[in-house]
């Protein structure tokens, strides 16, 4: 099944610099798909438009066939995880995983029973009192993670949520996250620069170059004919 379908997207900034040309691309629930090319060829433009953040200037979106072009980000079944976690250092991890779901009313007894789910899930129940200066670079990635779970959206986003960590826990942290979505099957679109990462992450590569899809396919397909 198809839950997320760009038709012909386009981003036009200033009405001449076409920063998206033409994406075309249909993603089954389930799949974690990697946008993976070089700095300003349109990655994070396209998962902001996904998410709402940034109009599309021509073409159609869609989230599980509900035609999304129009609608505001928060009525988007969306979680999204950026590069800076942007966590709020005055509440703690407990508080800072709360927040979303306080503002969008839902019940207490429910909003602990997710928070302590996710945090479960990403071994972070011992830190669930703690402010973020406490924690870790990779605990820290975590509840941002936790942030994003807790939504328990159809679609994840993540735009390069790995490139402040350095190097050994980058490696630990998408080991981490391949985990997590084999668990919770969610939808999600990755975006990194990162060749590596891309290839062992994805379920499915989308290869981009000025604003343009080079190539889609799995990490085999495209290993195989570069
Ligand atoms: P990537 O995520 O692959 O690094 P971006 O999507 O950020 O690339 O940028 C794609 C292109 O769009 C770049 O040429 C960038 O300069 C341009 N761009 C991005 N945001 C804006 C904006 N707000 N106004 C004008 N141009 C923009
Ligand atoms: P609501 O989604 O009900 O508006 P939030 O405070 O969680 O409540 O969201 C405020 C804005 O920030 C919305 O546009 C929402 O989509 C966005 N937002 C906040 N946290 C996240 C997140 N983890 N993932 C995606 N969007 C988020």
């Amino acid at each position: 099944m198809t839950m997320l379908h760009l038709d012909k997207v386009y981003k036009i900034y200033d009405k001449k610099n076409i920063a998206v040309n033409d994406f075309n691309l249909q993603i089954g629930e389930k799949e974690f798909v990697v946008f993976v090319g070089p700095s300003g060829c349109g990655k994070s433009t396209t998962l902001r438009m996904v998410a709402g953040l940034e109009t599309i200037s021509k073409g159609d979106f869609y989230i599980d066939g509900d035609h999304m072009n129009e609608v505001a980000p928060k009525d988007r079944d969306i979680a999204m995880v950026f590069q800076n976690y942007a966590l709020y250092p005055h509440m703690t991890v407990r508080e800072n995983m709360a927040f979303g779901l306080k503002l969008k009313k839902i019940k207490k007894d429910e909003i602990d029973r997710r928070v302590n789910e996710a945090a479960k899930t990403l071994g972070l129940e011992t830190y669930l009192d703690r402010k973020p200066k406490a924690l870790s670079g990779g605990q820290r990635q975590r509840v941002a993670l936790g942030r994003a779970i807790v939504r328990e959206a159809k679609v994840f986003l993540m735009d390069e949520p790995l490139s402040n960590l350095d190097a050994k826990l980058r490696v630990q942290m998408r080991a981490e996250i391949i985990k997590l979505h084999q668990r919770l099957q969610t939808t999600t679109i990755y975006v990194t620069h990162d060749q590596v990462e891309a290839m062992t992450m994805a379920t499915r590569l989308v290869v981009m170059k000025d604003g343009i899809i080079q190539q889609i396919g799995t990490p085999q397909d495209i290993y195989r004919h570069p």
